[in-house]
């Protein structure tokens, strides 16, 4: 395989950029080797500066569920760059998707559109402690709800892939009010109820996706909104990567639970940035103007991404791939499994919707700590032998693989293949 021309890049790269990246898990540290350099992409595949061709699972970790350029999109975003870029103003098409997603949700009368997930998830934390007038906010760990500092600790995604407990640079001060509980335990999460009057909510990835794919079990979703209820506390549900992901309506509508605040980004803005964050009425006009909670934006709603996110989600209502997702997934599952057994390789695959990946360990996955025990170095190994054979994986054990409606019937033979291939490489 050609990596020259990644190589000089990368080398190049280092000069002016922060380890040759702009997000710290593309420089591919826990896989060993240097990060590939992009090209384009077209479709299910990807294509690197050495014109390597991939099918892409990582979709730009999410964003690209219809694939990469999908001509309604494609369309949409030139007609939209015709009449300007930025107008610092309102227009029609914030309208036209707001009422996509409020449609999607039933949680949510009204909406308010931000640039990235990490915007949307930070203006919904302040959102619910202007509501509640209360402080303290419970996360889980092993869920990444991008980099505000109060929500920085335990987290997944990078600093899970890094290994790092935290981020330097973030004070005591903004963290004293964070409190972390279990994913999968409600008792570790009553248990801060029993010990803090002043919480003000609990916030979650629904569906885990940033330690890996970890699925909500026993009722967990609905016995956390419960208690949420019980106790004055709003529940928070960041759908950053499982809105319109897991099921038009998120895993919201999947696990049947209305979330008092939820966050959206990733799919929204089709691959254009664009993170949003809506409740009911009573909730929402807390927000400024309506309200006293100020939160804004030069580029929010941003003509180009709304065209993009309206011309993605209705794209995806009229293709509905959610069943064919999970009839996909549960191929490339049964393919992991079929040559971990083949090649005496332990690993379990955990799976929800169009999310899915393997850990390279024995025992089942339900939580950070469990997640953790997996073999990074195996998982290493397994990458590049993937990257080898034409599938682009996210460079890390803790990330899951996403799937887009663009892969065709051969793309998936070929990912069972290289599976098959890179266990082997592993069992060696
Ligand atoms: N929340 C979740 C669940 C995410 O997966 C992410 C990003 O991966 C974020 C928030 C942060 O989003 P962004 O990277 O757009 O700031």
């Amino acid at each position: 395989m050609k990596t020259k021309k990644s190589e000089k890049l990368y080398q190049q790269g280092l000069e002016h950029l922060v380890g040759a990246v702009n997000s710290p898990v593309r420089a591919f540290a826990s896989v060993g080797g240097n990060p590939l350099f992009i090209d384009k992409a077209k479709g299910s595949k990807i294509t690197d500066v050495d014109a390597n061709e991939y099918i892409d699972l990582v979709l730009s970790y999410g964003p690209m569920i219809l694939g990469h350029r999908h001509k309604k999109v494609q369309k949409a975003i030139t007609k939209a760059t015709k009449k300007g870029y930025s107008f610092g103003a309102s227009t029609k098409d914030e309208i036209k998707l707001a009422k996509i997603v409020c449609d999607a949700f039933p949680g949510m009368d009204k909406v308010r559109f931000v640039n990235s997930g990490t915007e949307a998830v930070l203006s919904a934390v302040r959102l619910a402690r202007a509501y509640t007038s209360k402080s303290k906010i419970i996360k889980f760990s092993g869920c990444y709800h991008g980099h505000m500092d109060a929500l920085l600790v335990a987290a997944g995604s990078g600093l899970a892939t890094l290994s790092l407990p935290g981020s330097k640079g973030v004070p005591d001060e903004a963290v004293k009010n964070t409190l972390i509980a279990e994913y999968n335990n409600l008792d570790s999460v009553q248990k801060h109820i029993d010990e803090n009057k002043d919480i003000a909510a609990v916030i979650l990835e629904p569906v885990g996706g940033n330690m890996g794919v970890v699925i909500p079990q026993d009722d967990f979703l609905v016995k956390l909104k419960e208690l949420c209820n019980a106790n004055g506390i709003l529940l928070i549900a960041d759908e950053v990567m499982t809105g319109f992901r897991s099921k038009f309506g998120g895993a919201q509508e999947l696990f049947n639970v209305e979330a008092d605040i939820t966050c959206l980004g990733k799919v929204i803005g089709g691959g254009f940035p664009v993170g949003a964050y809506g409740a009911r009425n009573e909730i929402m006009e807390m927000v400024a103007p309506l309200g006293g909670m100020y939160q804004a934006g030069t580029l929010s709603g941003n003509p180009i991404a709304m065209a993009s996110g309206i011309a993605t989600l209705s794209e995806l209502k009229k293709q509905d791939p959610y069943a064919n997702f999970n009839v996909v997934a549960e191929k490339i599952k049964s393919s992991l499994l079929k040559s971990g057994k083949k090649y005496n390789v332990d690993l379990v695959v955990n799976r929800f919707g169009s999310m899915i990946n393997p850990f390279f360990t024995k025992d089942e996955v339900t939580d950070f700590s469990s997640a953790q025990k997996s073999d990074t170095d195996k998982f290493g190994v397994f990458f590049w032998e993937m990257i080898k054979n034409g599938v682009f994986l996210p460079p890390s054990q803790f990330e899951a693989w996403f799937l887009s409606s663009a892969l065709s019937e051969s793309d998936i033979e070929k990912i069972e293949k290289a599976i098959d291939a890179s266990i082997k490489k592993v069992s060696e």
